[in-house]
């Protein structure tokens, strides 16, 4: 299957190739056809296998077909859930519409409104936006969705995680009812399903590969080791592996503060990026990662959703998330576009449920290894740690009984006493970027 073959047109083709895509993606090569006719499309498919080209390509080949008018309307408008996966599906839109007769913007929060207002005021076909700022341009009267033809929700699980749904029904409601309706997904949970129903109209569904698996391109591999030493082993294996792009998580906001600076201590060039962060610092942030300036992305979950970065070959879970879920979403953040990748788990011993939990959902027993040096201490507490508890610096020790005895300062010492009081609490979701 070639992307000719799909009856996209020269313009798009040429675009495609500067690009160095040679074949479909199967969610593109399923998705494309039907919305060339005309069709609603529901598609699934696994993170980074080509979603977003998936709809930009079929979307810019309809658009550019109708006779473009001298006002321009926003004949287009593509939602996605968060500002940094609006900043990337519009650098594609502009890519494959290079060659095209066509202007399209990108709207979102956390940086003035003036220059989105002026651009969308000159007119565009096609709009990229986060919800909330489209709203509030909306209603300030700054822009119109009445002209819209095509409708696309962008991952579509994400809106639904981070509580867009009222948000949509309103933006839906400003749209003419006569329009092509485009819903893209990592999942199909019977919460999308209900959302594509009051959506779409007779929608066709294509899937592509099944949720909740993680690609075999990515080697996975567990390093169980002492808390305390996880960042001692991390810069060494960056170092021994001479890794010169890896994406690191950590459960809190605080933790990927701390790891970073001490990354950029050890002389390894890092950024953190998340929720507390201003845009331009995650976009600078970002760019720094993607251009090679910066060799380590310290991010936490919701921050990392839905970023693109490309053939992103190492990805290092610093802890594991109490999600079992969000670890399939890290990983996806390797082995894209069938590159290969690694991902790789420190894990100690307060983290025990938690892997467990995830081998049961991807339905694998991930192999483990220790590194000599940082070894696992073997009396610490499998008690699962609350998220923002590793601050072990901040709390005294409690009781003289329990004086420091972990010669090697691991830490772990007063991880043990307050594992005791941890007991009854479930770990829990943070709330970040909600
Ligand atoms: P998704 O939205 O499914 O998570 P993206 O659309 O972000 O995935 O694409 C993931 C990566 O794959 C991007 O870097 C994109 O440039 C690349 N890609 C998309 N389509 C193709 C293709 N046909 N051939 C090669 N690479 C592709
Ligand atoms: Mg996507």
């Amino acid at each position: 299957m070639s992307f000719q073959s799909l009856g996209l047109s020269e313009a798009l083709l040429k675009a495609i190739s500067k690009k160095g895509y040679t074949k479909p993606s199967p969610i593109q090569e399923k998705a494309i056809p039907p919305v060339l006719e005309g069709y609603d499309v529901l598609a699934s498919a696994q993170t980074g296998t080509g979603k977003t080209a998936g709809f930009t390509l079929p979307l810019l080949h309809l658009l550019s077909e109708n006779p473009k008018e001298k006002y321009k309307p926003i004949r287009a408008l593509i939602l996605t859930p968060t500002r940094e996966l609006a900043a990337q599906v519009y650098a594609n839109v502009r890519e494959y519409s290079e060659f095209l007769n066509l202007r399209s913007a990108v709207i979102f929060g956390g940086v003035n409104q003036k220059p989105q207002a002026a651009t969308i005021r000159q007119g565009v076909d096609i709009l990229v936006a986060t919800p909330g700022r489209l709203l509030d341009l909306q209603n300030q009267g700054l822009l119109s969705l009445k002209r819209v033809e095509i409708f696309v929700l962008d991952e579509a699980d994400r809106m639904l995680d981070m509580g867009f749904l009222r948000d949509i029904e309103k933006v839906i409601k400003s749209m003419p009812e006569k329009r092509q309706n485009l819903m893209f997904s990592a999942t199909f949970s019977k919460e999308i399903k209900k959302l594509a129903h009051g959506i779409l109209n007779q929608p066709v569904q294509v899937e592509a590969t099944p949720e909740n698996t993680t690609v075999e391109a990515i080697s996975q591999k567990v390093y169980r080791v002492a808390k305390g030493l996880k960042t001692g082993l991390i810069i060494k294996l960056i170092n021994d592996g001479n890794w010169k792009q890896v994406l690191v998580f950590t459960r809190t906001k605080h933790g990927a503060n701390k790891l970073s600076e001490k990354m950029d201590k050890a002389g390894i060039t890092a950024a953190a990026i998340h929720g507390n962060k201003s845009q331009g610092a995650r976009t600078k942030a970002l760019s720094g990662f993607k251009s090679g300036r910066v060799r380590v992305l310290v991010a936490t979950d919701i921050a990392a959703r839905g970023l693109d970065i490309p053939l992103l070959p190492h990805v290092i879970n610093f802890e594991l998330p109490n999600v079992s879920e969000d670890y399939v979403h890290r990983i996806g953040r390797t082995g894209r576009a069938g590159a290969k990748g690694e991902a790789i788990s420190l894990v100690s011993a307060d983290e025990t449920t938690f892997l467990r939990d995830i081998e049961k959902l991807i339905e694998l027993k991930l192999p483990v290894e220790i590194v000599e040096g940082f070894e696992p201490d073997p009396n610490a507490s499998t008690v699962p740690v609350k998220p923002g508890q590793g601050r072990q610096n901040r709390r005294p020790q409690k009781s003289k009984s329990n004086k420091p005895n972990n010669s090697g300062g691991s830490g772990e010492g007063s991880r043990r006493n307050s594992g005791r009081n941890n007991k009854s609490r479930r770990p829990r979701r943070s709330n970040e970027g909600r």
